[in-house]
């Protein structure tokens, strides 16, 4: 009887005891060794970004539709002045994006008239920047919207004239070689380090009517709306993905 109770009891807490005897070090990984990054500090670009726009006075990084960019710089920010929209000279894919930015501290419209100009993931996918700081519109065309496409989760805008970010994480689509659609792009973002946009499936390319669709593409650039208010903006920087 004794003897047949040890036999119990063994069986019982022997998977146990094994579980312990485990060697933790078989499940360490040391094949992947993360590349360092310097974080910035106070708010500057981490040491890996590639720097679209710091505080600075030049536009040597964009571009015009048609030509060099014409917005306006003016203490270390620029300026959009209704001389049409700008690009990056150079193209991105799946990328992490910050870009600061703030409307005019007058309200001097309302709806989507107010504080208006957008961010354009790869040229095509706007996400939408707005005064939406108490100003009613659409959900999906507010700040912080994939336009007319997803409204944000919530709205996180400060007020009119203070500064404001969105951190973007981004995932272009994909096309096979006949230029199907195999993956659709996806948008993840924060606006103020809140999470408004999370892992969004976009739909297609941004159309103010109808619906939207995807015509195959490689990299683009980034390009930044006029939509003819005085929006200014100060750093803008992207890492590759
Ligand atoms: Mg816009």
């Amino acid at each position: 009887m004794r003897n047949l109770l040890i036999a119990v009891l063994s069986a019982l807490l022997l998977p146990l005891g094994s579980a312990f005897a485990q060697d933790p070090a078989l499940t360490e990984d040391w094949s992947f060794k993360p590349p360092v990054v310097t974080p910035g500090k106070n708010q500057k670009p981490p040491s890996d970004a590639i720097v679209l726009f710091y505080r600075g006075r030049d536009l040597a990084n964009w571009e015009g539709r048609e030509g060099d960019p014409q917005w306006k710089t003016r203490c270390r920010r620029m300026i959009v002045n209704g001389t049409g929209d700008i690009r990056t000279k150079e193209s991105f894919g799946d990328c992490q994006l910050h870009i600061e930015f703030r409307s005019p501290r007058r309200v001097e419209s309302e709806g989507q008239g107010r504080g208006n100009s957008g961010v354009y993931m790869q040229s095509l996918y706007e996400v939408q920047i707005l005064d939406s700081y108490e100003n009613e519109t659409y959900g999906n065309g507010q700040a912080g919207s994939v336009y007319k496409q997803a409204a944000p989760l919530v709205n996180s805008s400060r007020k009119p004239g203070k500064w404001q970010s969105y951190d973007i994480i981004y995932h272009a689509p994909k096309f096979d070689e006949a230029g199907n659609l195999t993956d659709p792009a996806t948008i993840t973002m924060f606006h103020n380090g809140v999470l408004i946009q999370d892992h969004f499936v976009i739909q297609g390319g941004t159309v103010y009517a109808g619906e939207p669709t995807y015509q195959a593409h490689g990299e683009l650039p980034l390009l930044l709306q006029d939509h003819g208010n005085p929006v200014q903006y100060r750093n803008i920087w992207i890492r590759r993905l």
